[in-house]
């Protein structure tokens, strides 16, 4: 396997290059939005630093026995933390665990590795320990942080981190690799990259056909004929949303997308739109649009968010977006 990741030669080709010459530093920080490839890059790269026989660019040949007990996760020398517990942080006692980790050599590997995913959800305690760890690192180890962006990891990290940005891919690479991996053209495959907002891993994973019909509802509630009915539509739609937690952050990130693209066809026209072909509600959204009812359903989209992310409940939440986007 050589890196899995596409269309990031910014990122790997330097990696390889420090491969290749011994030159790893003892840790790296990996950004990019959720769904770019950072875990898996930090995974090959725990591959490629063990692996048996390198491919010339010096990334994992994915077929010995190191490079095998890498990709099912059961190699010795490859310790992930992942934030845990309902506050979603990496505790203290998972750094003492490291660091107690640290101080043993490699079991059957050149290098341990360490991946710490989220590293912005490091308290100021556990960041704080796992900076003496990067301050005096053990030889034979390497630590890989991962985080969607840089902003909201402790500068004291940033700055003994190499610093990798995974860039968002195009539209273009995204439907390639939909068609090729998924045989995926058309409206829908325009609807998964455009939602997947250059990230490959949301576009591989979702269900075309759930996708589609969220799109599809959006499109009937805001293409009804009257406010009563536009309403009822909305409602029904937040119904079939309750119960089901992945539903939710799905359907804002398909409101975002439908109100973005629509906000493009007012400006710029089709030819600008990246998702599927206009939608009839979506041309006579376009075309009504003004400065202030544009500005009414971005506020009305960023208060929806954030009361949900205060576990204000789901009904209310959407019946005041709703209310508020609908009179925009
Ligand atoms: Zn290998």
């Amino acid at each position: 396997m050589p890196w899995s990741l596409i269309g990031a030669e910014n990122v790997t080709s330097p990696l390889s290059a420090m491969i290749r010459g011994r030159r790893l530093p003892h840790a790296l920080l990996l950004t990019g939005p959720r769904g770019c490839g950072k875990n898996t890059l930090a995974r090959d790269l725990a591959a490629a630093l063990n692996c048996a026989s390198p491919l010339p660019d010096g990334s994992p040949c994915g077929e010995c026995l190191s490079c095998n007990k890498i990709i099912k996760d059961i190699h010795p020398d490859l310790k992930t933390l992942i934030p845990s517990g309902r506050s979603r942080q990496i505790k203290m006692e998972d750094i003492q665990i490291l660091r107690s980790e640290m101080g043993f050599r490699p079991y059957e590997g050149r290098m341990k590795i360490f991946i710490i995913r989220e590293a912005n959800r490091l308290t100021n305690d556990s960041g704080n320990a796992l900076l003496k760890t990067l301050e005096e690192p053990p030889p034979d180890s390497v630590m890989v942080l991962t985080s969607a962006s840089e902003a909201e990891v402790m500068p004291t990290i940033l700055s003994r981190c190499l610093r990798l940005r995974i860039p968002p891919l195009s539209q273009e690479t995204i439907l390639s690799a939909l068609a090729e991996k998924r045989g995926l053209t058309g409206p829908d495959a325009r609807l998964l990259a455009a939602l997947s907002a250059g990230a490959l891993g949301p576009a591989l994973e979702l269900a075309p056909e759930v996708v589609r019909s969220g799109w599809d509802a959006l499109n009937g509630i805001l293409g009804a004929s009257s406010a009563p009915a536009r309403l009822e539509k909305a409602w029904q739609w937040v119904k079939s949303l309750s119960g089901d937690e992945d539903a939710v952050p799905q359907a804002l990130n398909l409101m975002r997308l439908w109100w973005r693209e629509t906000m493009r066809l007012a400006a710029a026209g089709p030819a600008a739109l990246e998702g599927p072909p206009p939608s009839d509600a979506q041309t006579i959204w376009a075309a009504r649009l003004t400065p202030a009812s544009i500005e009414t359903v971005n506020r009305a989209q960023a208060r929806l968010e954030d009361s949900l992310s205060r576990f204000v409940k789901l009904e209310l939440a959407f019946e005041n977006y709703w209310l508020k986007v609908l009179s925009a």
